[in-house]
C-alpha cells in the first residue's frame, strides 16, 4: 500500500508492509524508499502520525541517499567534462578525434580517441571486452588463494545484473560476475570474486563458509557493507 505526508512542505512516500510484529517499525532502504512495517488492522490514522513525528528523521535519511552520486553506465554523448566511473574512481572524459579507435586513462581521465560517429559504439564495445579481460584477469589471480582445495578453474560469465555482485553455480563450475563490478574499487571485486570461489568449496552460506572466506578475504564483513552501502545506485536491491 502506497501512502503519502507531508513533513514541512516536503512530500514523505511510503509504504505499508503487514507483517506480525508488535510495534510500528520504520525503514529508509536503498535506493531512498520508506517502509512502516506493523501488524494488519493497525489504525491508518496512527500510521500516519507515526511517519509524521519520524519526518524529520526521514527527510534527512532520503537526503543522503540522494546526495549520493548516480553512475552512468556508459558515456551518453560527445560532450567534454562528461564523467565516467571506474574502479571507484570518477574519471573525466576527454574525447580525442583520431583515426583509429582506442581508450587509455589514468587516475583523472578516461581519454577516448576515435572518429566521432561511431565512438559511442565502439567505446561500449570496448568496455564489454575490457570488463571481460579484467574479470577473468581478477578471476584467476583470485583463485591461487584457493590452492589447497584442487578445485578447478571456473568458467566465467559475464552479466548486468540488478540484485547482485555476482552468483556461482558449483555443480557446473560456473561463476557470474555483474558487468558493473569495472565500477568499483578492485578491492571489493577481490573480495565479489573470492566469495563466488569461496561456494565452490561451500555451497551455503554457513559458519564454514564464512571462516574459509574471512581466511582469504581478511575484513570480508565489512568489504561487503561498504560495496552494498556506496554502490546502492548500481545495484538496485528492492
Ligand atoms: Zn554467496
Amino acid at each position: 500500500m502506497n501512502c503519502v505526508v507531508n513533513v514541512g512542505g516536503q512530500e514523505i512516500q511510503f509504504e505499508i508492509k503487514y507483517r506480525k510484529v508488535k510495534n510500528i517499525y520504520l525503514q529508509v532502504k536503498m535506493p531512498g524508499k520508506v517502509y512502516v512495517t506493523c501488524k494488519r488492522g493497525t489504525d491508518l490514522q496512527k500510521i500516519y502520525s507515526f511517519v509524521e513525528r519520524k519526518g524529520k528523521w526521514i527527510l534527512n535519511a532520503l537526503s543522503k541517499y540522494n546526495a549520493m552520486p548516480r553512475y552512468e553506465e556508459t558515456i551518453k554523448k560527445l560532450s567534454s567534462g562528461e564523467k565516467f566511473l571506474l574502479f571507484g574512481k570518477m574519471l573525466e572524459v576527454k574525447f580525442v578525434i583520431s583515426e583509429n579507435f582506442y581508450v587509455r586513462f589514468d587516475d583523472e581521465f578516461i581519454y577516448i580517441y576515435g572518429k566521432a560517429e561511431n565512438v559511442i559504439k565502439n567505446f561500449q564495445a570496448w568496455m564489454k571486452n575490457f570488463a571481460r579481460n579484467t574479470l577473468q584477469q581478477m578471476l584467476e589471480e583470485n583463485f591461487k588463494k584457493f590452492e589447497r582445495f584442487d578445485l578447478k578453474l571456473p568458467v566465467l560469465q559475464i552479466k548486468k545484473m540488478k540484485s547482485r555482485w555476482g552468483s556461482c553455480n558449483p555443480k557446473k563450475g560456473i561463476i557470474n560476475l555483474n558487468f558493473f563490478l569495472i565500477k568499483v574499487e578492485k578491492q571489493y571485486i577481490d573480495f565479489v570474486i573470492c566469495h563466488e570461489i569461496a561456494h565452490l568449496v561451500y555451497i551455503h552460506h554457513d559458519k564454514n563458509f564464512y571462516r574459509l572466506l574471512e581466511s582469504v578475504v581478511p575484513g570480508s564483513g565489512i568489504l561487503k557493507k561498504e560495496l552494498d552501502f556506496k554502490y546502492a545506485s548500481i545495484l538496485r536491491q528492492d
